[in-house]
């Protein structure tokens, strides 16, 4: 793996209650402080083949997370994209469409669950530079957007569960996606 410039850190597990509270809006995302945080959760994220990471798994209660999807052996069928930082997000719009699929979290080892998502989010944040933009996400970057936002909400895939058949372990899930690859 390509060497990153941030250092790795620890991650909050469930039962940890920074991942319970809502986080705060950031004011200055130029702050020196704020650009070293992205580059660890950027660095962090890739480390433990994670798609996303938002600031309160890192025990900072600040409204930024990472947009980092890329395959790997835990998402082997995640679309690449350039690690984005989304500061202050507001989500616009959701799609009433929802599709249930295989989510993971980092602050939850071993357990995947069935979650149903918005199949499109229109959003609005801010880049690392201070720009505020606007955009359409689709599928399952727009599943990720909509995981990471509950972050900064308090809120874990956990929570969004129809049904407890729908929890299963990391072990089991390998099982299914390599069937699934056939
Ligand atoms: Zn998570």
């Amino acid at each position: 793996m390509k060497k990153q410039k941030g250092k790795l850190l620890q991650v909050a597990h469930l039962g940890h209650p920074i991942l319970r509270k809502k986080s705060k809006e950031i004011s200055d995302t130029k702050n020196f402080e704020i650009q070293t945080l992205i580059d660890d959760l950027i660095a962090t994220v890739l480390e433990v083949d994670g798609v996303g990471i938002s600031a309160p798994q890192v025990y900072q209660s600040i409204r930024i997370f990472i947009l980092a999807s890329h395959p790997n052996p835990r998402y082997p069928h995640a679309p690449k994209m350039k690690p984005a930082a989304i500061i202050n997000p507001k989500v616009l719009d959701m799609s009433k469409r929802k599709i249930k699929d295989w989510e993971g979290c980092l602050s939850i080892p071993e357990l995947r669950g069935l979650i149903p998502r918005s199949k499109s989010v229109d959003v609005e944040f801010m880049t690392r530079d201070g720009k505020k933009v606007r955009k359409t996400f689709t599928d399952f970057v727009a599943r990720i957007f909509q995981h990471e936002y509950d972050h900064l909400e308090g809120k874990l895939f956990i929570d969004r569960v129809e049904s407890s058949l729908d929890l299963i372990s990391e072990k089991e899930f390998q099982k299914i996606i390599k069937k699934s690859k056939k």
